[in-house]
């Protein structure tokens, strides 16, 4: 055997892993998780019995597994379309489709209302550390929640929400300040120092409300662009998070998944 075809097992069997990989990430907490378990004990079943010879069993599993593959294709259909639909979309950070939305929206809202707010976006950097500082909540990104949180009665309003995973993972969080005086004007208080700061220390994005202007402004990378409204907002987002490279996008998934 060539060298040539060695290397192809290799990637063969690299790209099976993968497909593999990314499919148990997929199911993962879906109704098809079940499904899949089920199809796996059968194949252990079938093996064990192909070994066994039991021929009967052998005979059932057989014959039961072209029709099981057609049932499959209806009745993961939507699934499988959407699963097709992301791999056109791979430079897209799928978790914060949608969640960009619903920060934009309710960055607006608070400004409307003159609410001020904070809310990073984790990148790959990790928040841990500011995460802790704060109260956990694991909420699916919600503009109303956001806003619920902000209002000033809330108990959680002082500080920043984290979104991590494309989820509100904790609010009240503590941020770091940022040391640089000549790049923030004396009118900038606190709020708007933390969400710098965080874009210094970290990757991470954040969007601040001013309480005392309704101006919102997004800090990225120690810079702070003021006065958006949404459509800017959401532009801003979206550039930055739609342009996460590949690479990123394939590697970086939710860990607990
Ligand atoms: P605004 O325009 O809303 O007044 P500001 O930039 O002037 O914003 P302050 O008036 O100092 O900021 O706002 C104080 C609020 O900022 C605090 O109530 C708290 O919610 C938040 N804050 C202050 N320090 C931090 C920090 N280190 N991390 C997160 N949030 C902070
Ligand atoms: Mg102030």
């Amino acid at each position: 055997m060539g060298i040539l075809s060695y290397w192809k097992i290799i990637l063969e069997i690299l790209l099976l892993w993968y497909a593999i990989y990314m499919m148990l990430l997929f199911v993962k907490g879906t109704r098809s998780e079940q499904l899949l378990k089920g199809l796996l004990m059968i194949g252990i079943v079938y093996i064990v019995a192909l070994h066994l010879g039991l021929d009967t069993i052998n005979w059932v599993i057989a014959r039961l597994f072209p029709i099981s593959v057609i049932a499959l294709v209806i009745i993961f259909q939507p699934e499988i379309r959407q699963g097709l639909a992301r791999l056109g979309q791979f430079g897209i950070r799928q978790e914060n489709i949608g969640v960009i939305d619903e920060i934009s929206r309710a960055a607006i809202s608070l400004s409307k209302k003159k609410i001020g707010g904070l809310i990073v976006i984790e990148r790959e950097a990790g928040l841990k550390s500011y995460i802790e500082t704060g109260t956990p909540i694991d909420s699916e990104v919600n503009s109303y929640l956001i806003l619920s949180i902000f209002i000033p009665q809330s108990p959680l309003h002082d500080g920043a929400v984290i979104i991590q995973h494309g989820r509100i993972i904790a609010a009240g969080c503590a941020l770091p300040l940022t040391q640089e005086e000549k790049a923030i004007s004396k009118t900038l208080g606190m709020r708007h120092r933390a969400a710098l700061g965080i874009s210094e220390e970290t990757d991470a994005v954040s969007v601040v409300v001013s309480e005392e202007t309704g101006s919102v402004s997004v800090a990225n990378a120690g810079r702070l662009t003021h006065d958006l409204d949404e459509e800017n907002l959401t532009k801003i987002l979206k550039s930055i998070f739609y342009s996460t490279p590949k690479r990123k996008v394939l590697f970086r998934r939710k860990a607990q998944a």
